[in-house]
């Protein structure tokens, strides 16, 4: 097993490009390699055996937990029935078209069809397209541009991480690149004055959208696109009345609204969908991660009935949509969509994460929340984020090059707690699988508040 491992390692450092990850730490092997092995409920193990609690369910995807028996069947029987079958030209499956009228049926009030991708990011592409293709059917062929925000994660491409509102995803590559914009970071603890309530630094965010409308020309401007709640950017839950603020303004000015629903989507707030907990009325939906449990690559793109009507119209006009993937709405992945929402209703895990997700924020609160280094203790449902500061009575932050929350996520990795440093900032992440019980939550609350201790007392 161990001469194995250490040729996979050397095999690892050679010849696999991973994403997201220091190219140069890595390929000399001065960074943790890891390689998974399998996984069970919450728990993962590498191929050393060593198991951990996976508290942030893969990159916020394996929302049903590993191991589950009926997506694995339903993957293998599709596999062996029929593996593929492009959907062009009105082609489909019984798996693609009865996913497609589960996800209606669970969608918020006005969705109408689904468009299916792989993922998140390539999704926010056609959410861009068909916001074009709107506009130009309906003869505004100027009003193109696209408000994302300070902070937003909506990709990795080159229109989808220009949409991305964080540096890590622009700097080097020349992003954003025009026609997105990124508007103020919903984001109280951080940007509100101190003297601002919540609902005032709400209206603040919602000015500084209108400035930009008008800045720009309303006749320009064709869409904002948001996550219900901050997610890669820091897991930032919207100050009250951010939501419906930020709505008046887009009607006042006839642009559309995209909820990113990549994390939100199928339960993670303890709703079906982060729109319908906020109040948030979209006119397309960003979905992914959740819709499989991320047992197979899935997205989709959910069109409101409103955005429909026109591009049925501008169809007739310009042929047929010149936009689609080879595997769109690939057989095994919807198969698994299917047998993966059917799993969330029989597990009970929309309200499993609504209040197991209330009782692990609650604990984490009794437990760290007190510590002179911890400025906040913030999520919503099964999400959830410490957020570490050099001083919490005047918020000051360190440093970043001390690297305190990429520590103290090491630190609870090392002690068997997968937990997510968040990119830009020392916040420590947390979005479990939603099939979370109370004593696991409890084994992650105790190993955390050890791991924030023990680094905090000698930064
Ligand atoms: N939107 C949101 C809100 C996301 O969190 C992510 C991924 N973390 C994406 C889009 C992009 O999804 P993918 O990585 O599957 O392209």
């Amino acid at each position: 097993m161990l001469e194995q491992s250490n040729e996979l390692s050397a095999w690892d450092r050679d010849h696999f490009f991973h994403p997201s990850t220091h190219m140069g730490t890595h390929a000399r092997g001065e960074s943790p390699a890891r390689i998974m092995a399998g996984g069970e409920g919450v728990t993962v193990w590498d191929n050393t055996g060593k198991k951990s609690i996976d508290a942030f369910a893969g990159l916020y995807c394996v929302n049903v937990g590993y191991g589950r028996q009926k997506i694995a069947d339903a993957i293998a029987s599709q596999a062996k029935n029929l593996a593929y079958y492009h959907a062009y030209v009105g082609h489909g499956t019984e798996a693609s078209i009865t996913l497609a009228k589960m996800i209606i049926d669970r969608a918020p009030k006005g969705m109408s069809r689904v468009y299916f991708g792989l993922s998140g990011s390539d999704a926010n592409e056609t959410n861009i397209k068909l916001i074009w293709y709107y506009n130009n059917v309906l003869g505004r062929p100027e009003k193109k541009k696209i408000i994302s925000r300070w902070r937003g994660y909506h990709g990795s491409g080159v229109m989808t991480g220009s949409l991305t509102g964080l540096e890590l995803f622009h700097n080097a590559f020349d992003l954003p690149r025009a026609p997105i914009m990124h508007t103020e970071a919903p984001y109280y603890f951080r940007r509100a004055d101190r003297s601002m309530s919540e609902e005032q630094f709400s209206q603040y965010c919602a000015d500084k959208l209108e400035e930009m409308i008008l800045a720009e020309g309303p006749d320009t401007v064709a869409a904002f696109i948001g996550e219900p709640i901050l997610g890669t950017g820091g897991i930032v839950p919207p100050p009250a009345g951010y939501w419906q603020k930020i709505q008046a303004v887009l009607n006042k000015y006839d642009v559309l609204l995209v909820a990113d629903e990549v994390v939100t989507g199928f339960g993670r707030l303890g709703t079906m969908f982060g729109s319908d907990h906020y109040g948030i009325k979209p006119d397309l939906i960003t979905i992914a991660k959740g819709l499989t449990s991320a047992y197979a690559p899935l997205s989709g793109v959910i069109v409101s009935d409103k955005v429909w009507q026109v591009l049925v119209k501008g169809s007739d006009k310009l042929g047929s949509l010149g936009h689609g993937w080879t595997y769109s709405a690939h057989p095994i992945c919807v198969a698994a969509g299917v047998a993966n929402l059917e799993l969330i209703d029989e597990m009970d895990l929309v309200k499993n994460a609504g209040e197991t997700g209330a009782y692990f924020r609650a604990e984490l609160v009794k437990a760290v929340g007190g510590h002179k280094h911890v400025g906040e203790v913030r999520g919503d449902g099964m999400l959830a984020a410490v957020e570490f500061v050099k001083d919490r009575d005047d918020r000051v932050f360190f440093d970043a090059s001390l690297k305190v929350g990429p520590q103290i996520a090491t630190a609870l990795a090392a002690n068997g707690v997968i937990g997510r440093a968040m990119p830009q900032g020392d916040i420590l992440g947390f979005a479990p699988p939603l099939c979370l019980t109370r004593e696991e939550a409890d084994t992650i609350v105790a190993k955390t508040a050890d791991a924030v201790k023990s680094v905090l007392a000698s930064v």
